[in-house]
């Protein structure tokens, strides 16, 4: 049976956040924006306003995707581009939609220098991504061009993904995917345009082979758009020996079920 998926929201797949969803993903107290709270300091600045408004992804799940379904399919169940076409990633996950107060959030991480949101994102992801977890060996971020980390600084990816490492117990390989050359801006670019624009934009230097080999990679990002920049980087990881490579993200947009990234 080929399944659309719905992502008409809410559903059983989508859920504002609630009480119940947030004590797992955050301490309660930092809900009830009481100072002194050991992990509130992760939360700096955002209020129980802003959790609210954040439409966290829940089961039921495309097995391999992670779109959400209106209907549980039973385990396994995979959405109808899932079935039609072969994805770069092995599985992809993500804490919630992309919208506007995911995209403020993850803005302040990326231009804000709001570095401190990162251990919060790596929670989530963690929390969204528990099915996967246990077959994985290592965590690593989507890369930054060099230029551009200069000028930022940091890699959103990376900051979020070394915690996540922590937190998962698996290995941080931090470097093992490099750009090639900087990919133009992906703004206003169709799915089509970003994939042709990030077509072998990513390799994996031969002295991260060895640690690449074999290995079951889970990639990092911030967001899930088209799947273009996940998929150069999962190509980038398979050629150079890697097992199994999963995505996931903070937060995925609701349309279309992404390619891959
Ligand atoms: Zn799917």
């Amino acid at each position: 049976m080929r399944v659309t998926p719905s992502l008409l929201m809410p559903g059983p797949g989508l859920r504002r956040a609630t009480r119940g969803v947030l004590d797992l993903a955050f301490p309660p107290r930092a809900l009830d924006e009481k100072p002194g709270a050991a992990n509130l300091a992760q939360s700096r600045g955002l209020s129980a306003k802003v959790w609210t408004r954040i439409v966290f992804i829940e089961a039921p799940l495309c097995d391999r995707c992670g779109a959400p379904f209106e209907y549980d399919l039973g385990p396994g169940a995979l959405c109808a581009l899932c079935q039609s076409r072969r994805q770069a990633f092995d599985h992809a996950r993500a804490a919630c939609l992309y919208d506007e107060h995911s995209r403020d959030l993850i803005l302040q991480l990326k231009h804000a220098d709001r570095t401190d949101l990162a251990g919060l994102f790596a929670r989530w992801i963690a929390r969204a991504a528990a099915d996967i977890l246990p077959d994985l060996d290592a965590v690593t971020p989507v890369p930054l061009h060099r230029w551009r980390l200069l000028r930022r600084r940091y890699n959103q990816a990376a900051e979020i993904a070394r915690p996540l490492a922590a937190v998962t117990g698996l290995r941080y390989l931090p470097d093992p995917i490099r750009r090639r050359r900087p990919t133009q801006s992906q703004g206003g670019k169709s799915g089509s345009g970003r994939r042709r624009n990030v077509a072998e934009a990513f390799t994996v230097p031969d002295r991260w082979r060895r640690k690449v080999e074999g290995r079951n990679i889970l990639l990092v990002d911030d967001v899930l758009t088209t799947g273009a920049t996940a998929e150069g980087c999962c190509r980038a990881l398979k050629a150079a020996g890697a097992a199994r490579v999963d995505v996931a993200v903070v937060a995925r947009v609701r349309e279309t079920a992404p390619r891959s990234t």
